[in-house]
């Protein structure tokens, strides 16, 4: 056990000589470069490019269904987005596909690669290697490819994302931002499973925790709003998509949050089920015979708002129904709103009070129903949202009333930003060892 924490360690330390510390990195000014963000999914890359000079994307797009013969890629924002009929065999071709696009002579957004200073990717499993993001190099790789059977949809493809820009652009820093990176401050007894101590020392099984790049975001974004710092804080976030959790955040540090050992753990979300009780697992098992594939499947892919509904995992289609007048869809609104409630009250329990809940991601943004849902009944708890600042959209807001003792904010969130901002942070540290 020792020698295998101790290898770990020093792994990490190593792998994180040029890190950033999310912690230092705060508020920061950052190098004025520019920054590409890969985001490799199993049969998808989504890309910005970034000017860290003004933080703003000069350009964006998306390559889908890598790897079958229809696929394609969007490139540009809004009015500008083009479609490209291409045939992208596999991440290499796409990443090709996409600084293709990008030094093009007639729609390109840069003359050539050497405007591109670095290159950040989403990188959803870090296991315990990685509490920050970290400068790629072949030790960071072997790690992030340990974690593979932790994540193993997502990690090969981010491998394979930073294999193909290493091999097309050899001479560019590249860094790597990790799902589960922020939660690695959690203590113990919020990491741990209630499971014999083995499977934690030989199998590594606990809590990681996801979406912690977005977590991170808001809960920086709230301070920045609140006019606080956030080491004087204690937050709720709430990552509302269609994957969902909920962190607690107290001083800067996410100290417990909802998704575990893998993203079903937690709230109720679009198709994956959240906690349920283990004991239906072993049921489905030996009473309705299904194979350890289907009970993941129809805990991943047919639960949560669709299995309720039948109708759909979008929270849109479950509130058009539900005024419809179908009970299964109003059903499926009610669970999820009342497992976001009860996360946010274990957690205030847990954080020994909250100075405010922030929401982000699709329906946290968007679905103002699902906000004074989440919300109602709290006022003997001090908790007031204003209906009006609620029903308004699309910006960075307090929806609570001046009276409320917890603050509610809505902030969208930004991971690309967020990747973007450790990028540079990391470039700027290994260009000022160089010098
Ligand atoms: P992902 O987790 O895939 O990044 P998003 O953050 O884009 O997902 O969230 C997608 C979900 O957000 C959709 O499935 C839908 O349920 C919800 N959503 C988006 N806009 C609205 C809206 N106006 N009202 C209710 N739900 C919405």
């Amino acid at each position: 056990m020792v020698s295998q924490q101790n290898a770990q360690t020093n792994a990490a330390d190593s792998a994180l000589a040029a890190a950033s510390c999310q912690q230092e990195n705060a508020g920061e000014e950052v190098c004025p470069i520019k920054v590409l963000v890969i985001n490799s999914g199993s049969s998808s890359l989504k890309y910005q490019l970034v000017d860290m000079a003004t933080e703003t994307v000069i350009t964006k797009g998306i390559c889908e269904r890598v790897g079958a013969d229809d696929s394609f890629h969007k490139h540009g924002i809004d009015a500008d987005e083009r479609v490209i009929s291409v045939y992208l065999p596999n991440h290499y071709e796409a990443v090709k596909a996409v600084l293709e696009v990008l030094t093009d002579a007639q729609i390109g957004d840069i003359e050539s690669l050497e405007e591109i200073a670095a290159i950040g990717h989403r990188v959803v499993h870090g296991g315990e290697y990685f509490s920050a993001s970290a400068l790629i190099t072949d030790e960071v790789l072997q790690l992030i490819q340990r974690c593979s059977p932790l994540a193993p949809l997502h990690n090969p493809a981010a491998l394979a994302g930073i294999r193909a820009c290493r091999e097309l652009m050899p001479d560019k820093l590249q860094v790597a931002a990790f799902d589960t990176a922020f939660h690695q401050t959690m203590p113990a007894k919020a990491y741990m499973y209630p499971l014999p101590y083995e499977l934690f020392v030989r199998h590594r099984i606990r809590r990681y925790g996801f979406h912690g790049t977005s977590h991170r975001y808001i809960a920086e974004r709230a301070a920045a709003l609140l006019q606080k710092p956030l080491i004087d804080l204690k937050l709720i976030t709430c990552h509302l998509g269609n994957g969902c959790s909920v962190a607690a955040i107290d001083h800067g540090f996410s100290v417990d949050t909802s998704m575990g050992f893998t993203p079903l753990e937690g709230l109720m979300m679009g198709t994956r089920c959240g906690s349920i009780d283990p004991a239906i697992v072993t049921y489905l098992v030996e009473e309705l015979d299904m194979s350890a594939q289907e009970v993941s499947d129809l805990m991943n892919k047919q639960s949560g708002l669709l299995g309720i509904s039948g109708l759909s995992n979008d929270l849109r289609d479950i509130r058009a129904a539900t005024e419809a007048g179908n009970e299964r869809a109003a059903l499926a609104y009610e669970m999820y709103s009342h497992s976001v409630k009860k996360y946010i009250g274990s957690y205030v329990f847990a954080l020994g009070g909250v100075d405010a809940v922030v929401l982000t991601a699709g329906v946290g943004e968007n679905c103002d129903r699902m906000r004074r849902m989440i919300f109602q009944g709290l006022e003997s708890l001090g908790i007031f949202v204003d209906q009006k600042l609620n029903s308004e959209r699309g910006f960075e807001r307090v929806i609570s009333e001046e009276r409320s003792q917890v603050k509610i904010i809505v902030i969208p969130t930004n991971e690309e930003l967020m990747i973007a901002r450790d990028t540079a942070y990391i470039y700027a540290q290994v260009s000022a060892e160089v010098c």
